[in-house]
């Protein structure tokens, strides 16, 4: 829903001509020389200006061998070698499949129990068939959520994790199936210089090498010949880059104040572990309630066809765009995490002042356990006359965000100048 509407007021994407639907196979198949290079490009990059870097055994490297590129692609990418990837299109809520196939959910992602797109809706799409670029963005831009970046640490257990030499798996919720994940899709850039004293794992988080990979390999695609696979690994790079426009996957504890940190922390190297925990899963539970908020109020516009809503108007509004810099290696961690950052309290605060005191403030609640047996929206408006229609105000800060930092990634690709190593 992000990258559709956040999308649609860029005319590059949305008049785009349709382009031949392609698998990964295939593309990976006839372009094996190139990647070959491509790859180690990137892995070159990685190394030169990754601030936290743990290199990758040499066995994974993407080498011309004419066998089982799939597997070997993903390998090389450090993405869980099992993920999907199918050729499909993502249906927005409301919309119709338009005479195309339903494509089945539980093939869409590699989690046993995604709970969180039981109810979307995907369709199959035919090797060749003409789609449109916004459609395929969009779609590519949840894909990353369906399993790229599980079981890929060291203590994972898995096949895959001893090759990709990513270390021990730097935090996330072992209470939920997609825990493992987080270190990927939340950057910490910007806590204390004492937390990251304390906590050094903290450092180890990888969205910029995704962002970046994505936006070598769009580039690529797009040069080779093979648009689909430009649109669609241009949606993979955004997924990242929405995700860091969210308060929660730019900050630790929002809300939290670095001497209160300390202080949870000191009591549980004493052995107090309880604050430490209780802190962990407020967050965390603020975190999925929020993103539950928006899931929720979304999808309901949507189908009632009413985009009428400040949320959509700041997505879409391209006003601020140029206020900003090209995007470039940089932008992610001194531009964008910055300003999610700066959001991070007062979010806070209004998520504790209008959601259901039970979902953001009790330490006994899992999130996840109770959102099936509850109707968020429902709930608000229940407790708090008029809290649904103040936090769509807050939401629409976020939703702006997301917005102009995903317009600015995809001039980034699109632009004829390759500049993402040139700062400003
Ligand atoms: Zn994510």
């Amino acid at each position: 829903m992000l990258g559709y509407y956040g999308l649609i007021t860029m005319l590059e994407i949305k008049n785009a001509q349709p382009v031949p639907a392609e698998s990964l196979e295939s593309f990976l198949q006839k372009e094996e020389a190139g990647l070959e290079k491509v790859l180690a490009d990137i892995e070159e990059w990685n190394k030169k200006n990754l601030v936290v870097y743990p290199v990758p055994t040499p066995e994974i490297a993407f080498k011309r061998t004419g066998i089982d590129h799939k597997r070997r692609f993903l390998e090389a990418l450090r993405m869980d070698p099992e993920s999907r990837t199918p050729l499909y299109l993502q249906l927005l809520p409301g919309q119709e499949a338009g005479g195309r196939p339903a494509f089945p959910v539980k093939d869409i992602s590699v989690f046993k129990n995604p709970m969180w797109i039981a109810q979307t809706r995907f369709t199959t799409i035919r090797e060749g068939e003409a789609v449109l670029p916004l459609e395929v963005v969009a779609s590519a831009c949840d894909e990353p959520d369906y399993g790229f970046d599980i079981g890929i640490w060291q203590d994972n257990n898995s096949p895959h994790s001893k090759k990709f030499n990513m270390g021990i798996q730097p935090f996330g919720n072992p209470n939920l199936e997609y825990g493992s994940q987080a270190p990927v899709h939340m950057g910490f850039y910007h806590e204390a210089g004492i937390i990251y004293l304390l906590a050094g794992f903290l450092k180890r988080t990888y969205p910029e090498m995704r962002v970046h990979q994505a936006y070598a390999l769009s580039r690529f695609a797009f040069r080779t010949g093979h648009p689909y696979w430009g649109f669609r690994f241009m949606g993979w790079g955004l997924h990242y880059v929405q995700d860091l426009t969210q308060p929660y996957h730019a900050r630790v504890l929002p809300g939290v104040g670095t001497l209160r940190m300390l202080w949870i922390n000191f009591m549980d190297i004493i052995g107090r572990h309880e604050g430490k925990k209780n802190i962990v899963q407020l967050v965390s539970n603020r975190h999925l309630a929020l993103e539950n908020f928006q899931r929720r109020i979304m999808t309901r516009d949507l189908r009632n066809k009413d985009l009428n809503q400040p949320y959509w108007f700041a997505l879409q509004n391209t006003e601020f765009d140029s206020k900003y810099n090209h995007f470039n290696k940089k932008y992610l961690r001194d531009v964008l995490t910055e300003e999610s950052v700066s959001k991070s309290d007062e979010l806070s605060r209004e998520i504790m002042a209008l959601m259901p005191v039970r979902l953001v403030d009790d330490p006994g609640v899992e999130f996840e356990e109770e959102k099936g047996s509850m109707d968020l929206l429902r709930t608000m408006e229940t407790n708090q006359p008029g809290s649904v229609s103040q936090f769509a105000n807050v939401l629409a800060r976020l939703t702006g965000a997301a917005g102009v930092h995903s317009r600015n990634y995809v001039r980034a690709i699109l632009a004829t100048q390759d500049t993402y190593d040139s700062v400003n």
